[in-house]
């Protein structure tokens, strides 16, 4: 066996300090503790959910008759939730491979390949969709809450399959890799858990795109949208509550817009940079379903109605959050596809050219923009990320923590992200990085940090 070319050796959060017991946590301790404390978790918050004595509330976890409830409704996988997961998983694996759509090449990686994408995302969204509701409402060959009826199972079965499925990469990058573009450490637990390759492919798949994009981010509208319709099954009358119309109506918008801007995820740290072990796969096949949805799952059992000029405000909140940080992406995405020949804010763009080199020797340029949103802050756009996820917790109202859950663990992984994206693009771009962060000294927000 030869050991791969380590092109980016333990870069990310693991870079930075030479210290060694600062290396320690963050390459070991600190992995192998989110590895053993986030399955649990995932599965945890859902008996919060939805058994007594927690009605919703974290606070029976510090209470024995707490812990009694979490050991007697511990979910395990079934064959029941097993199948679910896999027709949905093949079901869009097909659809990636079929349906008509233009391929996409991603950015250079630093190995100087190009992955490539199919872009058929919002086909894929409305098939998924529509084929859900014509099965239960049309054909009614199962009914539209299925995914809450059996969601404790499917969540038991996504944490144990994604943990194997993190271990099978692990060796597959060690292994049978799919292209230089990978990396070992030696240290198992940092490799399993910040994984080997960067755009590992199988059957000419490319496990990133159907994995966090087919698999994760289509389940999570599917989800919401059973949840939704599982609170009407519940209700005599049959009735959804505006707080669960406007919470999912954000999130299926939000998913929406991904589809409709499935390209330039391409472009995100998720595809680029992240390599692809428990962090990213085991993050959007279990977490993802599991915490991103805790709003909704938390609202099918406390249905309220908000006063509707609340809900509608709330749902205007959510709605400018979606567009603002879409503009921002498509912004930067559009100054480098026109190579500067386009507008920024009704001006033209304010560019550093910023050059790097490939590990083939191969030096390259990308255009840094530091007007509009990206002069603003750097990462100014995960400002309108956090306040979505704030707009879609809202109406939850106040009476517990759980549904904010989701927003205080974005906002921490946002800031921990933009010093991560920092210390890359310092990396990689040098003193034009430098240049940036003088013009634009802000990461997150103007004025404060
Ligand atoms: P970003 O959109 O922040 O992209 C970062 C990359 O963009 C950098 O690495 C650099 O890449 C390039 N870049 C940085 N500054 C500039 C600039 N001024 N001009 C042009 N290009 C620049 O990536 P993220 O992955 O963090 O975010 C992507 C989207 O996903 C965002 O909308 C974010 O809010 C969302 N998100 C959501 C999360 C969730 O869990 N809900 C988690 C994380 C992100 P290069 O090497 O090409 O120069």
């Amino acid at each position: 066996m030869t050991e791969p070319t380590s092109v980016e050796k333990l870069t990310t959060w693991a870079a930075g300090s030479e210290n060694p017991v600062v290396q320690f946590v963050r390459t070991t301790l600190g992995p192998l503790l989110l590895i053993l404390i986030t399955p649990p978790a995932a599965i945890i918050f859902w008996i919060v959910c939805t058994f007594e004595p927690f009605n919703g509330s974290l606070a029976p976890l510090l209470t024995s008759a707490g812990w009694s409830s979490v050991a007697a409704h511990w979910p395990w996988p079934s064959t029941s939730a097993a199948g679910i997961v896999l027709i949905f998983a093949v079901f869009e694996a097909l659809l990636l491979q079929w349906l008509p759509g233009k391929n996409y090449e991603g950015p250079i990686t630093p190995t100087g390949n190009r992955p490539r994408y199919k872009l058929n995302g919002i086909a894929a969204w409305f098939i998924t969709h529509v084929l859900f509701l014509g099965c239960t409402f049309g054909l009614h060959l199962f009914k539209a809450g299925i995914v809450w009826d059996h969601f404790g199972e499917i969540l038991a079965t996504l944490v144990l399959f994604a943990m194997l499925f993190c271990l099978f990469l692990y060796f597959k990058g060690r292994y049978w890799p799919t292209s230089e573009d990978r990396s070992l450490s030696g240290n198992f637990i940092w490799d399993y858990y910040w994984g080997v390759e960067l755009h590992p492919t199988l059957l000419g798949i490319n496990l990133k795109q159907l994995t966090n994009c087919r698999f994760s981010m289509m389940g999570w509208s599917v989800i919401v949208c059973s949840f939704a319709a599982k609170q009407v099954e519940l209700d005599p009358g049959g009735h959804l509550s505006n707080s669960m119309l406007v919470c999912v109506a954000l999130m299926v918008l939000y998913l929406f817009r991904f589809f409709w801007w499935e390209s330039g995820y391409f472009t995100s740290l998720d595809i680029m940079h992240d390599r692809f072990g428990y962090y990213i796969c085991w993050g959007v096949v279990a977490w993802v379903p599991a915490v991103y949805t805790l709003t909704a799952q938390y609202l099918v059992l406390r249905p309220s109605d908000l006063a509707w000029p609340l809900a509608a405000a709330i749902f205007v909140l959510g709605a400018g959050a979606i567009y603002m940080n879409y503009a921002a992406d498509a912004q930067r995405q559009r100054v480098r596809a026109t190579d500067g020949a386009s507008s920024v804010w009704g001006r033209p763009p304010e560019l550093i050219r910023a050059s790097y080199v490939t590990a083939d020797g191969r030096q390259h340029e990308n255009l840094l923009l530091t007007s509009g949103w990206w002069g603003l802050a750097r990462h100014f756009h995960y400002v309108p990320e956090i306040t979505l996820a704030l707009a879609w917790s809202l109406p939850a109202g106040f009476n517990h923590f759980l549904p904010y859950f989701y927003v205080v663990y974005l906002t921490i992984l946002l800031v921990d992200r933009a010093s991560r994206d920092d210390r890359r693009c310092h990396k990689k771009y040098g003193a034009a990085w430098e240049e940036y962060c003088r013009r634009v000294p802000w990461k997150i927000i103007p004025g404060v940090y």
